[in-house]
């Protein structure tokens, strides 16, 4: 069957809002448009529209050059979106359920997230369930064999951590290295029996822990290869984003002994993906490494 990408704006009203852990506050979303909200799994992102205090949701532009259409807005008439994860689709009762982390920082997500209540709404940019195919919003991609996976993130890539987890297969095994900002935010990840979990809370010294718990993780289930050269990305200008795949979207090997998903903070991967590749000569074709989000930084 030929791949078909149908994603389109849904208009989502809040339905419930639960705090999960103390940084994990979990909105579920509701509305008949929701029956035809597409779930293609794993790590599958999606845009939120969030409205502001001063522009609505109404004043998004949501048909086929929606993206242009709104470069095209003056600045203070354009609704900010930011990048979320698809956490649960429940289609039979038409509802969607997004995690997302309030953070102390204000930037239109994180202030929406700090009043929003039940009954307000946001548009979400998703695929729809007439998606069929490789979905190019998926960025975990393994090789169909691999002995081992790393999966490796702080707080914004807990969701994403949270399906890959659910919807791997029984017999799959490896290391989840995850870092946030509460102690008590470890019970967040669900269970596989297959993965060992190595969860800390941050301190001062952001990112002390994922760092080298990640190396650590690696040097445990990686042979020891030649050390590859990585081109420098400046994470202030580019985008730090490499998901190894073919041009039809399937992974780039077929077999690996270990394959690594890493999303966080765009330093903190810069970081993981050199010690990874250069320093422990991980295959760069089974290292999938995204910058969710800059320190100091506003998304878009
Ligand atoms: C593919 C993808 C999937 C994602 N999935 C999720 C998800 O499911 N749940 C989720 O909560 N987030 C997720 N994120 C991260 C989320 O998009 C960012 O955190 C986003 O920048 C938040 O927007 P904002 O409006 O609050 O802040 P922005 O306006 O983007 O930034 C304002 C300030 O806040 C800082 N900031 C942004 N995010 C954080 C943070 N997490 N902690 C501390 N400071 C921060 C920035 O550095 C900047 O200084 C995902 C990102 C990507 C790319």
């Amino acid at each position: 069957m030929a791949a078909a990408d149908t994603s389109r704006f849904f208009r989502a009203r809040v339905s419930a809002i639960t705090d999960l852990t103390p940084s994990f506050r979990r909105f579920t979303f509701a509305g008949d448009d929701l029956a035809e909200y597409g779930d293609p799994g794993f790590d599958q992102r999606v845009k939120i529209v969030f409205p502001t205090l001063t522009v609505g949701l109404d004043a998004m532009p949501t048909g086929e050059d929606w993206y242009l259409q709104w470069r095209d807005l003056p600045q203070d008439a354009r609704p900010p979106f930011r990048t979320y994860t698809t956490r649960a689709v429940r289609a039979d009762a038409h509802e969607v359920d997004i995690d997302m982390v309030a953070h102390d920082v204000q930037g239109p997500a994180s202030a929406w997230i700090e009043r929003a209540v039940v009954g307000d709404e946001v548009l979400i940019f998703a695929p729809t369930v007439a998606h069929t195919g490789v979905s190019f919003g998926i960025d975990f991609v393994p090789p169909a064999r691999t002995d081992h996976m790393l999966l490796a993130g702080d707080e914004t890539a807990a969701p994403a951590l949270a399906v890959i987890l659910e919807q791997l297969p029984e017999e799959a095994c490896g290391v989840v290295v995850l870092e946030v900002p509460d102690p008590a935010d470890a019970a967040y990840l669900p269970h596989h029996a297959g993965f060992e979990y190595v969860i800390s809370a941050r301190s001062d010294d952001r990112h002390a822990h994922l760092l080298p718990s990640v190396a650590d993780a690696a040097a445990r289930l990686a042979p020891a290869g030649r050390g590859a050269a990585v081109e420098e990305i400046d994470v202030d200008n580019e985008i730090l984003w490499e998901v190894p795949r073919t041009a039809k979207g399937g992974a780039a090997l077929k077999s690996a002994p270990l394959y690594a998903w890493l999303a966080g903070e765009s330093g903190a991967i810069k970081t993981l993906r050199r010690q990874l590749v250069s320093e422990q000569g991980v295959d760069r074709r089974a290292v999938a490494f995204m910058g969710y989000w800059r320190l100091g930084k506003a998304e878009n």
